[in-house]
């Protein structure tokens, strides 16, 4: 048989790969094959690059590989590159968008006890104990978080999150007058089966604070104006 010009092959070899030509055709591609190795490349090339003919998934699906398809579609396709860098960049966004509300949201830091100024400690007549609080770096507050201790420590923790706001400070949590009632501490302590009698109380973290009381301190009566403070609350 004479030897087929192999751009006559290279026009037959989709065909055949395909495996839509005659049975003829078939036989001629494979027999020149065989001894060709350039268009043998082109056609290993093809099986690599395509691979993915209707007829291939298909087969595939059958084989039960259609993961690897997906796999392969993934990988190769530049339509998935594209989708693939959407999806990333959402996630990125959603990342940074969460990290973002988490640092302004997310009450994390403690307020260092330098800048918690406490003045006016001073006895109610119902036996509580009213203060004034305030911070003097003038960042607001978000939250106070309270831990009595199994020594009866009771810390009031002022917490905010990293990244720190000023507004509300002048109003809120951090420039106020507050009070703290022993015996209901006590009494919730009692209430969940802890009964650790208060001995101290702290504003601030149990690493870093200010003394308010302790016990065995006698503290001043609340002037009038510290009482009127409360008065609202009384009623409520
Ligand atoms: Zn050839």
């Amino acid at each position: 048989m004479n030897k087929i010009p192999c751009d006559v092959i290279k026009d037959l070899l989709p065909l055949y790969y395909d495996d839509v030509c005659s049975r003829a055709t078939q036989k001629t591609v494979e027999e020149h094959i065989e001894s060709c190795t350039d268009c043998k490349r082109i056609l290993d090339k093809m099986r690599i690059n395509i691979g993915l003919s209707p007829e291939t998934i298909e087969k595939n699906k059958l084989e039960g590989e259609a993961l690897k398809s997906i796999k392969t579609f993934w990988n190769r396709s530049k339509a998935a590159a594209f989708i693939k860098g959407l999806i990333l960049a959402t996630i990125s966004c959603a990342v940074l968008s969460l990290g973002y509300i988490g640092l302004t949201q997310w009450n994390i830091t403690k307020v260092p006890a330098d800048v918690i100024q406490i003045t006016e400690v001073s006895r109610l007549k119902g036996g509580r104990i009213a203060y004034h609080v305030k911070m003097t770096d003038g960042y607001n507050v978000n939250q106070v978080n309270f831990k009595l201790d199994n020594d009866g420590n009771f810390y009031m923790t002022p917490v905010r999150p990293v990244i720190k706001s000023k507004k509300f400070a002048d109003i809120g949590l951090a420039n106020s007058y507050e009070f703290v009632d022993l015996e209901q501490v006590n009494a919730n302590q009692k209430a969940k089966g802890k009964d650790v009698e208060i001995q101290a109380v702290y504003y601030g973290s149990p690493e870093d604070h200010i003394l308010i009381w302790k016990k065995g301190m006698v503290l001043p009566a609340a002037s009038d104006a510290i009482e009127a403070q409360f008065v609202n609350l009384d009623k409520d």
